[in-house]
């Protein structure tokens, strides 16, 4: 097959626990790698690949792949943009390239029209037998309306029918799942892993909730850690979500492939959520020695993250790895708060990530000096 070339989502990339390490949710320079391997193996050695990249990526990365990225971006091998998806997208338009991304760019259909009349120019990949294998991503026609009715419906319903006493519901709850059913809205809109949990069908096999077919065991899930999210002016707390350990995620505002969005419409956000930019912070789980540690990483929001600790507060630095404990606090864009939750047991719901929907993702507007004034910051 003779092929121009391809763009690379490379956030798409580094993110997906679809490649090895195998149910690893955090993003990893060394995916690309096998990627990029895998197309020169497939395509070709002469053909040319573009690297795109989310800038929020440079912060989300391990401090040896940070390095190993920069070095990328000294050769001029890889370009940056504040929302990957549209560049690359405009990219492979001009250059009749294919692209190499497990994205259904659902929210670019419309600026796209050729991402449906060309579905062949799309590209997953897979990794069984050890081997990374890219293959046509199944983008189909789809509406939005239909992929949400979908994920709403009442077949989520599912928490009330596991029970952690049962081994067979443990087994469930303590696994991640995926749905290969190429035919499963579900498993287009989650590629990598379901974010719900399966049913058990008659038999007690554990299958995909929207299209019953079984569903492949990914790697054990870990303890989460819980997160509680607060209108800061009230005080009030109106979001809760999980990290697992050895994951991370970006919080922020609008559509996140990776986050949980705090301007969702589907939980009471303070009006001045919009001072949280759409990627504002990143948190991650390690596990440690004393338990599992958790770090934020300010991803240089336009508002600004404060630490607070001990009676006194300081801006954490974008890209700085900040250590996070359960007596501190995090205030973002002087409108929401975020604390750890002293919680050891969740039930099967505080596990499962909150659908949170995209809304919420117009512009982040900025701190002007009167609000900057009503906040008490305290000393720095
Ligand atoms: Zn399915």
């Amino acid at each position: 097959m003779r092929v121009a070339g391809a763009v690379v989502d490379v956030s798409n990339v580094c993110w997906s626990d679809a490649l090895p390490p195998a149910g690893r949710h955090f993003p990893l320079l060394e995916r690309l790698f096998l990627v990029r391997d895998a197309w020169h193996r497939q395509f070709g050695e002469r053909t040319s690949l573009t690297l795109v990249a989310d800038d929020s990526l440079r912060r989300q990365l391990g401090p040896t792949d940070q390095l190993r990225l920069r070095q990328l971006e000294r050769d001029r091998a890889i370009r940056f943009a504040p929302m990957a998806d549209p560049v690359l997208l405009a990219l492979a338009e001009e250059h009749g390239l294919h692209v190499i991304s497990r994205d259904q760019f659902t929210d670019l259909r419309n600026a796209f029209p050729w991402i449906q009349r060309s579905p062949g120019r799309f590209l997953s990949w897979s990794a069984g037998d050890g081997t990374v294998r890219l293959e046509p991503s199944g983008i189909r026609p789809i509406s939005p309306h239909a992929v949400s009715r979908a994920l709403e419906g009442k077949v989520l319903k599912f928490e009330q029918h596991l029970d952690h006493r049962d081994p067979a519901h443990r087994k469930v709850l303590g696994h991640h799942w995926r749905c290969e059913n190429p035919d499963c809205l579900k498993a287009r809109y989650w590629p990598d892993r379901l974010h719900d949990w399966p049913l058990l069908n008659r038999g007690g096999t554990p299958v995909c909730g929207g299209c019953h077919s079984a569903v492949r065991q990914l790697g054990p899930r870990t303890r989460p850690r819980s997160f509680v999210v607060a209108d800061l002016r009230t005080g009030e707390e109106y979001l809760r979500f999980p990290v697992g350990e050895g994951d991370a995620l970006e919080v922020g505002r609008g559509e996140l492939r990776h986050g949980i969005n705090l301007g969702s419409d589907a939980v009471n956000a303070p009006s001045e959520v919009d001072r949280v930019s759409r990627r504002h912070l990143m948190l991650s789980v390690q596990s440690g020695s004393g338990g599992p540690q958790v770090t934020a990483v300010d991803l240089d929001s336009a508002n600004g993250t404060v630490l607070e600790r001990g009676g006194s507060s300081r801006p954490l630095k974008p890209g700085e790895q900040q250590a996070f404990g359960v007596n501190d606090r995090l205030l973002l864009g002087g409108a929401v708060s975020i604390r750890l939750s002293g919680q050891r047991h969740f039930s099967d719901e505080q596990q499962a990530l909150p659908r949170l929907g995209t809304a919420g993702g117009g512009h982040t507007r900025l701190l002007g000096p009167g609000d900057i004034a009503a906040l008490d910051l305290g000393p720095n």
